[in-house]
């Protein structure tokens, strides 16, 4: 099938570009949790070791301070009072460098009188304080060096030798726990965007169904709508889009078959009328012409609904007319002018009263149209004696102002049941009477159709005790406010 070679390509559909957005997404939050924390937490550490090593190893340093010259005797003595700090390496050195004191690991080094190649202790003797820590393997490693100075005079150096396990299982618990944290974000974002793109391909994979099946004509298929996201909200104008479509549809459908049968039976009475010519032997000439006669009716029938039909075309076809001011109580009383001597033949009697300035914007054809049918029909569809009255009056205020041709007469009336659908296309109440009047059914669409599109309203009702009462509202044009600045 041609929508088979339509298919998106992977890389290109929906579904990947959103499992990949997921994807860097989550990928971005995991880097941040396995970093961010950690990094926050050792400088915590390191700032809490700095501050608790050096203070320890100033403490013994100005313990040590003082005029005398710092021996191995006079270290161990002065620490010995203090008590050993809690660390791994304790080394003290003279001036020079030289060990005088070195406690590693809880017991004596057999360093004593070597030189101390450290960096830190160098850096003190140059009367510096250093710190420096790293954490490495789980464990962190501290050095602190401070000079002993006494009056402005470099005594010798402390240094000192933390190693420390126990913050470092901290943060290694810590970082563990982050790694944990990590793995099921990852699955939990794997399934989730699985899932999610899954259920968004299919349900736009549903849609492109629906459309291509009513692509294909199959107006009455609809797509399920569930949930209330912006797919659902698609898929609900989508399927109001079809109820369009389909009543569109419907009504052309109609719209034709009435239209065929309708020109069907005035050609199918022209074929009966020229059949019974051509077939009466010696058939008198008044006979013959009585045939003609009716032969000419028929044909003008057709000419008056295929008329009528172009005229429907063309407002079907909204074709942008020139609209321009139109004062309908002039258009009425041409109307009714024009349709005196039929009136008079049906011995009906024709009022109007027509109020002054009632402008609409319209085109004098359509609004000609519209009042002929409406007075044409109360003339038609009357009884010898009646009467048919046009009003034409103005109401409201402002932007509420309308203007209202009304079209009363004491002629037959119209059911209550077929008020509504006299306006349908072909619609008759009596057929024969209409046929008898040389109607077509198509008059009350036009004026419906020809009131809307100049933005106006139609409506019908009973007119008591007798007849009916037709009334066409639209809006007023005010000449006067329009053409101040
Ligand atoms: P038609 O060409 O048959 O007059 P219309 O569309 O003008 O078609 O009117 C549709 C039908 O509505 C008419 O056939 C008639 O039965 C009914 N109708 C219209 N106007 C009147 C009226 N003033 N009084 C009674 N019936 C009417």
């Amino acid at each position: 099938m041609e929508d088979q070679s339509k298919k998106v390509p992977f890389w290109r559909s929906l579904r990947t570009k959103f499992a990949l957005t997921y994807m860097v997404i989550v990928a971005a939050v995991i880097v941040l949790l396995n970093t961010y924390p950690v990094l926050v937490s050792q400088d915590l550490m390191y700032q809490s070791k700095k501050a608790s090593l050096q203070s320890q190893a100033a403490v013994i340093a100005s313990a040590l301070a003082g005029p005398e010259v710092l021996t191995a005797e006079s270290v161990e003595r002065t620490i010995t009072v203090l008590g050993m700090p809690g660390v791994r390496r304790v080394m003290v050195t003279d001036p020079a460098g030289q060990i005088l004191y070195d406690y590693n690991n809880g017991e004596r080094a057999g360093t004593g009188g070597r030189y101390a190649l450290i960096w830190e202790l160098t850096t003190a003797l140059r009367g510096n304080d250093v710190f420096r820590s790293e954490y490495r393997e789980g464990a962190f490693r501290s050095r602190a060096a401070v000079p002993v100075s006494y009056r402005g005079m470099t005594m010798g150096a402390v240094y000192l030798y933390e190693y420390d396990t126990e913050q470092g299982a901290l943060l290694l618990g810590i970082q563990s726990n982050l790694r944990s944290m990590s793995v099921v974000i990852c699955i939990v974002a794997v399934i989730m965007s699985a899932v999610f793109s899954q259920a968004l391909t299919r349900r736009i994979g549903a849609l492109l169904r629906a459309i291509r099946v009513v692509r294909e004509g199959e107006y009455s298929h609809r797509v399920p709508v569930t949930g209330g996201d912006e797919l659902s909200r698609l898929g609900e104008e989508f399927n109001a889009l079809t109820d369009r479509l389909q009543t569109t549809e419907e009504v052309r459908r109609r719209f034709v078959s009435d239209a065929s049968h309708e020109l069907k039976t005035p050609l199918a009475s022209i074929r009966l009328l020229t059949d019974s010519i051509l077939q009466a032997e010696n058939m008198d000439d008044q006979t013959a012409r009585e045939f003609v006669n009716d032969i000419g009716e028929e044909a003008e029938r057709l000419t008056r609904i295929t008329e009528k039909l172009l005229t429907l075309t063309r407002l079907d076809n909204a074709l942008p007319a020139k609209i321009v001011p139109v004062d309908v109580a002039w258009v009425a009383e041409k109307v009714r002018h024009m349709l005196t001597p039929l009136a008079r033949s049906a011995e009906i009697t024709l009022e109007s009263r027509l109020e002054e300035d009632c402008l609409v914007l319209a085109t004098e054809d359509d609004l000609y149209q519209i009042a002929f049918n409406l007075m044409e029909n109360a003339v038609k569809y009357n009884v010898p004696g009646g009467r048919v009255i046009v009003t034409v009056f103005r109401r409201g205020e402002g932007r509420a102002c309308w203007v209202t041709l009304r079209v009363e007469d004491t002629g037959v009336g119209i059911p209550e049941g077929d008020m509504t659908k006299i306006f349908d296309r072909f619609y008759r109440v009596d057929k024969a009477r209409s046929r008898a009047a040389g109607g077509t059914g198509l008059g009350l669409s036009i004026v419906r159709d020809m009131v809307r599109q100049h933005g106006g309203a139609v409506t019908v009702r009973r007119r008591e005790p007798e007849g009916s009462c037709f009334e066409v509202s639209f809006p007023y044009y005010a000449e006067k406010e329009e053409m101040q600045p």
